[in-house]
C-alpha cells in the first residue's frame, strides 16, 4: 500500500513543506461527495465534474432537486466524514478483479489491464487516476453552494474552506 504524496518542488524552502494541491483537495471531496450520494440516495457517483481550484461541480442521474433539508445533510456527512481523517490509499488490481467490485463504465477501456484504486479508509474506493490529499483534514470544510435539476440531472457546486485557518475565511464567500 502506498501514501500519496504531494510535494511542491520550487525551491528548498517549500519542497520540504506539505503544499497541498487545491484541486487535489476539491478532487478528494468529489470523492465523499459522490460516496454519500450514494449511501443516501442509492445514485451512481457523478456521471460528470468540474473539478477547480475555487469551486467545483458534479452531476448525478437523479430525479428530482435537492430539499435544503437533504443539501445540509449530505454537507453534515461529507464534514462528519472529513473529521475522522482517515488516510487516503491507493492499490493496484486488474482490471477483472476491479470489475467485480466497481462499476467501470467511466473508464476507458485503453485505461491499462491494472487499475489504481484509492480508498477512503472503510468510506470509499474506486478506480481512479487523478491526485488526492494523504488524510482527510487536508481537505478543509466543504460546503455546498447550490445545487440544480434539469432534465434528469442534478447538478450541485460546492466549495472547501482550508483548513486551520486561524481566523477569517475572507476569499471562500
Ligand atoms: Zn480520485
Amino acid at each position: 500500500m502506498v501514501y500519496i504524496t504531494h510535494f511542491r518542488k520550487k525551491d528548498k524552502n517549500t519542497a520540504m513543506k506539505h503544499k497541498i494541491d487545491p484541486k487535489s483537495r476539491m478532487h478528494s471531496a468529489e470523492h465523499l461527495l459522490n460516496q454519500t450520494m450514494v449511501r443516501m440516495f442509492n445514485c451512481g457517483r457523478c456521471f460528470s465534474a468540474h473539478i477547480e481550484k475555487k469551486k467545483s461541480k458534479c452531476d448525478y442521474h437523479f430525479d428530482r432537486s435537492l430539499t435544503e433539508k437533504e443539501t445540509r445533510e449530505i454537507e453534515k456527512r461529507v464534514n462528519d466524514v472529513i473529521k475522522t481523517d482517515m488516510p487516503v490509499t491507493e492499490e493496484y488490481m486488474t482490471r477483472e478483479e476491479a470489475r467485480t467490485y466497481f462499476k467501470l463504465d467511466r473508464l476507458p477501456e485503453d485505461a491499462g489491464g491494472e487499475l489504481r484504486i484509492v480508498r477512503i479508509g472503510d468510506y470509499d474506493a474506486c478506480p481512479c487516476i487523478g491526485q488526492h490529499v494523504n488524510s482527510l483534514r487536508e481537505i478543509g470544510t466543504f460546503r455546498i453552494v447550490s445545487s440544480s435539476f434539469d432534465s434528469g440531472v442534478l447538478r450541485i457546486r460546492y466549495k472547501i474552506a482550508q483548513p486551520a485557518k486561524p481566523q477569517g475565511l475572507s476569499n471562500e464567500q
